[in-house]
């Protein structure tokens, strides 16, 4: 049996699979099971942004492995103790304590019910087309996949997303927070306008609601600067993370400001914050620092929007792209050139169903982006 035929037949199927069985990675590269090479814009879904295989992290995770891989809450530990610091110390001004877990819907949740705590409240408004995540209480504040799993989590309102009125109208007495994503990721790669953003904290600002961002898919690099609240000039009560933190280990964090207080009890996890993640993320921070990858994110995803845009195909609709955070809509459904671009050695994702979307590691060659930009132009032309 093929390794996909044993996937069919005892994995408890929920993702529409690629036909692709692939067992290896390096720097933006990855490898079937029969050796072909592919350029990886998926990157595990962005998380990969130091490159696979990254020697460093992997040296990190291996020295952690072989130390202590594991060390519950309730002791304190010197590789966590080092990457909170860390963490707080690159976070956006204000945020100045960090709640580890294990994945980005996690950290959805602590933002959930760290909200309601501190604010005694219960409701939320989040946006039309926002992704939080997939269990219960981020799901309540994502705008689709919900209809097989009422009842959610109530008093979760949704307004259009860059519509500042809608928000002003939506948000009353009762609100907790407001939830937005400064680029909608899963919702088709829709940055916020900067007015809006400002004009969002604003408000919440003047009406005492909390602010939280999520910096799932944009954080760490990916737009251009290490958080997307850095190029809006905002501060969030409470910034979520996860994805790329972990270099490929499975790590979430929950970044809070100073009306967010942390109580005994009100919430924990037996792997949040365990030494051999926390390890990974330090390496991946420091690597993310030292080889400026911020600015490689800016440079090549400007690289990658003008060659694009000089010789755009007629059925492209609209190229957006923040960094290396790129979604090219069409005027046509996505997948026939998701399955295109793979036959060309190009792997990228979906964000609905008329856009593509690019998330390469941001250690991509600018040659490979080159190639990139080629194997797209020749697939989506006319
Ligand atoms: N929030 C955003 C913006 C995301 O893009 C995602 C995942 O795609 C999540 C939350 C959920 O993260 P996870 O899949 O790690 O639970």
């Amino acid at each position: 049996m093929s390794y996909a035929d044993t996937e069919k037949a005892f994995g408890f199927e929920v993702y529409p699979k690629r036909d692709l069985t692939l067992v290896r990675g390096e720097g933006a590269r990855v490898w079937d099971d029969a050796g072909n090479a592919y350029i990886d814009c998926t990157a595990g879904v962005g998380v990969a942004n130091v490159g696979h295989g990254n020697p460093e992290v992997a040296r990190a995770i291996a020295e952690q492995a072989a130390t202590l891989s594991t060390c519950a809450g309730i002791f304190y530990n010197d590789v966590r103790a080092r990457l909170l610091e860390k963490l707080v110390g690159i976070a956006p001004e204000g945020l100045a304590r960090a709640f580890l877990c294990n994945s980005g819907t996690e950290s959805m949740e602590a933002a959930i019910k760290f909200a309601r705590h501190a604010s005694g409240r219960s409701g939320f408004v989040c946006a039309m087309r926002g992704f939080h995540g997939r269990t219960m209480g981020a799901l309540s504040a994502t705008f689709k996949y919900r209809d097989q799993f009422e009842p959610l989590l109530s008093g979760f309102t949704f307004v259009p997303f860059n519509n500042i009125d809608k928000l002003r109208a939506a948000v009353d007495e009762s609100t907790a927070a407001v939830i937005l994503e400064p680029v909608q990721g899963e919702g088709g790669v829709r940055p916020a306008a900067p007015d809006y953003m400002q004009a969002v904290q604003s408000h919440c600002r003047d009406t005492g609601v909390l602010l939280i961002v999520d910096e799932i898919q944009t954080g760490l690099c990916r737009t251009g600067s290490m958080f997307a609240c850095d190029r809006y000039g905002i501060s969030p009560d409470i910034l979520c993370l996860a994805k790329a933190l972990g270099g490929g280990v499975p790590m979430g964090a929950v970044l809070t400001g100073g009306r967010i207080t942390p109580a005994v009890g009100m919430h924990g996890s037996t792997f949040g914050g365990n030494p051999l993640a926390c390890a990974a993320a330090l390496a991946t921070i420091e690597y993310l620092e030292a080889h400026d990858l911020c600015g490689r994110a800016r440079d090549l995803g400007d690289r990658f929007a003008e060659r694009f845009r000089s010789a755009q195909p007629s059925r492209v609709r609209e190229l957006r792209q923040v960094g290396l955070m790129i979604g090219i809509e069409l005027k046509e459904k996505a997948t026939p050139y998701l399955v295109a671009l793979m036959e060309e050695g190009v792997l990228a994702l979906s964000a609905g169903p008329t856009v593509i979307r690019l998330l390469p590691p941001l250690t991509i060659g600018a040659e490979e982006l080159d190639t990139v930009v080629e194997k797209l132009l020749k697939v989506l032309g006319d």
